[in-house]
């Protein structure tokens, strides 16, 4: 690694017009600083993808990077959501830079975190994730389902880094081999673990958005966690099968139970107890078929190979 960077920081946009203003104020001065003590190139950049904002990101991203040589922006042709914004982003700008930084427009995480990430760079490392301290900022109920997700996340796939969002840089190779998990349900907090090479954690406490709310309620962050199960373990259909397994003992014992009755000439309370039954399956059933589904679903999506994102212009076409 050379030891001044060529670093580009990709912020995905979704309805930012609030904060955009802001955020690239502090990631403008954050490179400068890095570009005076010599940490990275005066040709470093920020590059802003929208990802099919509906209020006014991008006009606001095309006039920043008229006012700003160092602001690009991509504009996804519609919203393609979080993970595929910030895939847009690495992919588009792989080529242009040694070290790619993702970090959200809210800028609730620590920016001046980056000069440790890149001192990481520096020694070898060639993925740095930053992990939340803590989440005192937001509210109970918030922080508690993190913290449920991130333990079961940590059973799910033990590579996965407690705390770490998506706020992380990786350099170019790292990039390059991330283009070769041509996987549509991306979920990268997830994969880059699974890439490998030497990785280093930095840690920073959370802050408050600065302005607009979170994109993300519990319906979404919920969907979010689904989609980290089920994109890498196919555990829940092994425990379809095992629930299977237990309701098939149940139903033996049931039906002895029952032979049992008959022959002693006794009555079970016959109308209760079959239809608790045909009750129980048929829940069992319906949830073994949901679950089947998500799958099935998901190779249905894989194997179409939709374009994960679709890039409409960026700043500086005519
Ligand atoms: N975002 C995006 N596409 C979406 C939703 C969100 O690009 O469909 C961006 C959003 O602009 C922000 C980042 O993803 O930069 C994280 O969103 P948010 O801050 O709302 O999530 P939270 O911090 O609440 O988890
Ligand atoms: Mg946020």
């Amino acid at each position: 690694m050379p030891s001044a960077l060529r670093v580009c920081i990709v912020v995905p946009c979704y309805n930012e017009e609030g904060v955009l203003a802001h955020t690239t104020d502090v990631l403008l001065a954050q490179l400068a600083s890095m570009t005076a003590n010599g940490a990275c190139t005066s040709n470093s950049f920020i590059c802003c993808v929208d990802d099919g904002s509906r209020d006014n990101t991008w006009n606001e991203i095309e006039a920043l990077s008229r006012k700003h040589a160092r602001i690009r922006g991509i504009k996804l042709s519609t919203n393609f959501g979080h993970q595929n914004a910030l895939v847009a982003g690495l992919f588009s700008m792989r080529p242009e830079a040694d070290v790619l930084i993702t970090i959200d427009a809210d800028l609730q995480d620590e920016v001046s975190v980056i000069d440790r990430m890149l001192e990481h760079h520096r020694q070898g490392k060639r993925v740095v994730y930053g992990v939340r301290k803590e989440r005192g900022v937001d509210p109970l109920g918030k922080r508690l389902a993190a913290r449920l997700f991130y333990s079961f996340m940590h059973r799910v796939n033990d590579r996965a880094i407690q705390g770490h969002a998506d706020f992380r840089s990786a350099d170019a190779r790292v990039i390059a081999d991330l283009e070769r998990f041509g996987e549509a349900n991306v979920y990268l907090r997830g994969i880059f673990p699974m890439i490998g090479y030497p990785s280093a954690v930095v840690e920073y406490t959370r802050k408050d958005r600065h302005a607009g709310g979170s994109k993300y309620g519990y319906g979404k962050l919920l969907s979010l966690a689904w989609q980290g199960v089920t994109s890498f373990t196919t555990a829940p259909l092994k425990m379809v099968f095992y629930t299977g397994i237990v309701m098939a003992v149940l139903a033996l014992v049931l039906a002895m139970l029952a032979l049992w009755a008959l022959l002693t000439e006794r009555t079970l309370q016959g109308w209760f107890s079959s239809t608790l039954i045909v009750l129980i399956f048929s829940a069992m059933n319906m949830i073994s078929l949901g679950v089947i589904g998500e799958y099935v679903g998901k190779i249905y999506k894989e194997v179409k190979h939709r374009p994960r994102y679709i890039v409409e212009r960026t700043t500086g076409d005519p």
